[in-house]
Order: C-alpha cells, then structure tokens, then sequence
C-alpha cells in the first residue's frame, strides 16, 4: 500500500503521485462512499489518499484522508447532487478585472463569502492593469484599498505583461492554490506566464471543454516550486453560495461579523432591528456601503428561494 496525493481527476479515473514521486493512474474500488456526502464524484484532486496496486499495473484508491476543507460544487439549481471540485486548498486566487470583461463587487463579495465558509483564505488578483485607464486605476485603488482593510490580499498584475506576477508567485510557495474567475479574464494566460512548461490553452479551453464528457469534473493540479500546486477547474468559474441560514450569511462578512457582535439582538440580521450596529457601522462609513449591498442582495435572493451561483 502507498500513499499519495490525487493530482488529476477525470471524471472516471484519478492520477495519484504517491509520497516517492510516482505517478499512478487510479480507480475508485467498487462501492467506495465518502460518509455524509452525497457526490457524484467522491474524490478531489487535493485529496491524500492510499492506494493498492493491482493485476493491470493500476491501483485502486481504497482510503482517503481527513480533509481540511473542500470546495463542492452542486449539479444544478434542483439538484442535491453535487461533486467536489478540490480538497484540502490552502487558498484562492480570484482573477478578476475591473472592465475587461466588467466585475461588480457583489460577484467578488458572493465568491468572498462563500470561500470564507469553505474556509478557504482568498486573494483577489486585479489582472490587465496594463489596459486601465486613470479613471480605472483610481477605482482599482478604492477596490484595493477597500479588500486589504477586510483582510484579503490583492495583487495588481498584468498576465500579458508579467508586471506584479513575480511577488504573487512568491505567495503561491507551498501551498495548494485555487485559480478561479470568469472566462476572459486572463486565468489561463496567468497560469501559463507561473508555468512556462505547462501551457494551458488560452482563450479556447473552456470552450473545448464544455463540450467534451467531463465538463464538471475535470480537474488538475500543477506542480509549482517544491510542494507548491495550482489548480485549474476548466469549465467552471467558480464555485456556488454555500447553503447558509439568514442569521449565518453575516459570519462570512468578516467587518460584519465583528461589528455584529454589538448588536442588540444576538440572531440580527443587520436589515430593520432596532439597535443593529452593522448598519450603525455602514453610516458611519466603518463597513463600506457595497459590501452591505452585497450583504442585502444574497439576503434576498435567499428569500426568494433562489439559487444562484456565485458565478
Ligand atoms: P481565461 O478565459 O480567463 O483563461 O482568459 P485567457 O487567459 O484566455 O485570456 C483572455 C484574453 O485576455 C486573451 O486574449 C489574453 O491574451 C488576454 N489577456 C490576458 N491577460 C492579459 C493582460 O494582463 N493584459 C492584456 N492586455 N490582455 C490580457
Ligand atoms: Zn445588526
């Protein structure tokens, strides 16, 4: 028996690169069911796992470890089934540009706060710098300064260009990072610019894939520096808003989380009580209005039964 990491994941068969460095295509072994998750697709690239060989020169996945975290993904809006994107992720780049293609703020909050109950930190990655205007710059500044305050990274870069991609790099030393972010803004040209020898397609990729079989479960990790991967979902943007409770939706909204705690009623949910200090906090320009808005809009998309994506 080995032990190793599942490093690709095709839907049907997993590539893991045991702890001597081996590659080993493997299979999941008959009726292996992951308890309390119901998933199409029970084991994510990220995952440790132990494996036995067997007659064909393959193996067969029969353990896996205790996850730190994972990132789920759902079917569909009706659907319970859901599959695993990645296991045990250090943390996430959200590549995002201000106007190439346009990114509101509440598409980064949705994503912020579902990763917050994923538990997955978060680094917001400005790309295309160089094609902003001075208006588009001064905005860029506000976002930055607004994300650094609340506790998220953010990084200025160009893919195109390499400009600030050396000291985002840096950060992905060691860990198991998350890529994400819609199409277009430069995910791929990125990941090649970090991974000379890789190549990823640009531009074509996700249309390749959203027509082969594995759309929404092909996933693969690539080896980045000593003991340091990146993750490319192709096909997905990103992943859903976790099933939270109203009273829940506040904790995965860091500055409302910490002012929640002065309000009057311990379940607030910071729209009409009296005495609420998240929206005393919001006046008063300590919690920017945009993140409340935010806020408010997965509030009432709740209420409305809607399931939307975060992306
Ligand atoms: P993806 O869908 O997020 O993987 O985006 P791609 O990497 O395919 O990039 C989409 C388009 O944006 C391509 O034409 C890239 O050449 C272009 N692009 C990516 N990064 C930059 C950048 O930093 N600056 C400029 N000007 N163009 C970029
Ligand atoms: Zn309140």
């Amino acid at each position: 028996m080995d032990k190793g990491l599942v490093i690709k994941n095709t839907g049907s068969w997993y590539v893991v690169k045991t702890d001597d460095g081996a590659l080993v295509e493997c299979k999941i072994k008959g009726n292996f069911r992951l308890k309390g998750i119901r998933s199409t697709n029970p084991i994510a690239v990220g995952d440790r796992v132990c494996i036995v060989p067997n007659a064909e020169g393959t193996a067969f996945i029969t353990e896996i470890e205790d996850r730190k975290n994972y990132i789920i993904r759902r079917a569909s809006n009706l659907s319970k089934q859901s599959h695993i994107i990645a296991a045990n992720v250090d943390a996430c780049m959200l590549v995002v540009t201000v106007n190439y293609p346009e990114t509101s703020t509440t598409f980064i909050d949705r994503f912020l706060a579902s990763a917050e109950a994923y538990r997955v930190p978060v680094n917001l990655v400005f790309n295309k710098v160089d094609l902003y205007s001075e208006d588009e710059l001064r905005y860029l500044d506000g976002l930055v300064n607004l994300y650094t305050h609340i506790g998220y990274p953010c990084y200025r870069i160009s893919a195109a260009n390499g400009e600030g991609v050396d000291a985002l790099k840096e950060d992905l030393q060691g860990k198991i990072t998350l890529f994400s972010g819609h199409s277009g803004v430069g995910k791929s040209t990125l990941i090649n610019y970090l991974l000379p020898d890789q190549q990823l397609k640009t531009g074509e990729i996700s249309s390749v894939h959203n027509k082969g079989m594995h759309t929404t479960t092909f996933s693969e990790m690539y080896p980045l520096g000593e003991n340091g991967y990146i993750i490319d979902t192709p096909g997905i943007k990103g992943f859903g808003t976790f099933d939270m409770k109203d009273e829940e939706v506040g904790h995965y909204f860091k500055e409302i989380f910490e002012f929640s705690a002065r309000c009057k009623y311990g379940n607030c949910t910071h729209r009409h009580e009296p005495g609420c200090a998240v929206r005393e906090a919001v006046e008063n320009h300590y919690i920017s209005q945009s993140r409340y808005n935010s806020y408010l809009n997965i509030l009432e998309d709740k209420e409305e039964g809607k399931y939307r994506s975060a992306f």
